[in-house]
């Protein structure tokens, strides 16, 4: 039997990452060729060791941002490439700079080399700690350009602006998708994001580590929800910047509840220090996505948790303290 043929090809930076990982998989259950490049970093090879061997996947180690050509033509550029998790970015913070900037550069280079459209992954910290609640896309953030977080966002600052430039003086085909927390199965239990942290401390039956007093606000949409949104952006001919993440606000403190009544831990919860500069307040306001896009986010945070959880305790994370019921 000959093999169906596929008509698009994709390139993922960043694609052995958490979220980039689940875009290869949909791009290629959609008959999408990927070319999935990745140094490393901050991701893993058993994200995508599963799609080893698939006729339409390929896998280039390389580093975004070293220059670099492409054999296969390509339609699309998903530039997911960047540290995302603070404790990666603050333990990178020059390479976080350096892949928001040359990496972009390069990414911006090779799209226009194929003349492919590309989507930049940026994110709901260029809003900083907002000054406008929900965030639109029309406000422009309020972001410390000196503190420790400030190589993650203005990388990402930076990023979108190169885009742009590009865009308005080449006339590259861009889509700018500032995402908000994302969450779901192949986060790093150690990442130090909130959803892989609370759900570890619960199933090895530790204290809860909340922020603060855990009033701040967070908005989480489940990656299956983030993807098949990066995938409406890149399909569409719009710019942006869009919006895509959940309106479903809670703070962290009733994530951390939810996290202990899902997985029926009898952990305590305590309170650490509030990182520098963390937001307060984060939910995006999504009508822009959901008129240009036709998007908005599908699964609801319990069973978004409960796939979570059942991920983490597939790995075998699960150590005395947790009681199954
Ligand atoms: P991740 O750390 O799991 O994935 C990032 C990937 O980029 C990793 O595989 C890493 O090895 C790779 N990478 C980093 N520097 C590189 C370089 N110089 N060359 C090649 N590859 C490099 O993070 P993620 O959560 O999957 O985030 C993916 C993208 O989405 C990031 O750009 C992030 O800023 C953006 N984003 C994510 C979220 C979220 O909640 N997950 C929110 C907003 C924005």
């Amino acid at each position: 039997m000959r093999e169906p043929v596929s008509t698009k090809t994709a390139l993922v930076t960043g694609g052995a990452g958490f979220l980039g990982s689940h875009l290869c998989d949909r791009l290629l259950e959609r008959g999408t060729r990927v070319v999935c490049l990745d140094n490393f970093a901050t991701g893993r090879a058993e994200n995508v060791e599963h799609l080893a061997g698939h006729p339409w996947f390929e896998l280039m180690e390389a580093d975004l941002t070293e220059p670099f050509t492409l054999d296969t033509p390509v339609d699309t550029v998903f530039h997911l490439a960047s540290a995302a998790s603070p404790p990666d970015y603050l333990s990178m913070p020059v390479e976080t700079l350096e892949v928001g900037s040359l990496g972009t550069r390069n990414a911006l280079a090779v799209a226009q080399e194929h003349g492919a459209r590309l989507v930049l992954a940026s994110t709901s910290e260029v809003y900083g700690d907002p000054l406008e609640h929900p965030q639109r896309e029309t406000y422009w953030g309020n972001v410390n350009p000196v503190g420790p977080r400030s190589v993650y966002d203005e990388a990402k600052r930076y990023a979108e602006s190169l885009t742009m430039a590009h865009h308005r003086a080449y006339g590259a085909d861009v889509g700018i998708a500032r995402i908000f927390n994302c969450y779901g199965p192949r986060m790093r239990p150690d990442d130090g994001r909130m959803v892989p942290t609370f759900v570890n401390q619960a199933l090895e039956g530790r204290p809860l580590t909340v922020a603060g007093d855990g009033h701040q606000t967070r908005s989480l949409c489940y990656v299956d929800d983030t993807v098949r949104g990066l995938i409406a952006l890149a399909e569409s001919d719009a710019t942006g910047p869009v919006n895509i993440g959940s309106d479903e606000e809670l703070t962290v403190k009733s994530l951390a509840l939810a996290v202990l009544n899902l997985t029926g831990a009898r952990s305590r919860i305590t309170f650490v220090d509030l990182p520098e500069d963390d937001p307060h307040y984060r939910r995006p306001d999504i009508r822009l996505a959901g008129d240009l896009l036709g998007w908005r986010p599908l699964l609801r945070l319990d069973e978004g948790l409960r796939r979570t959880i059942a991920y983490f305790l597939d790995q075998d994370v699960r150590v005395a303290g947790w009681v199954e019921r």
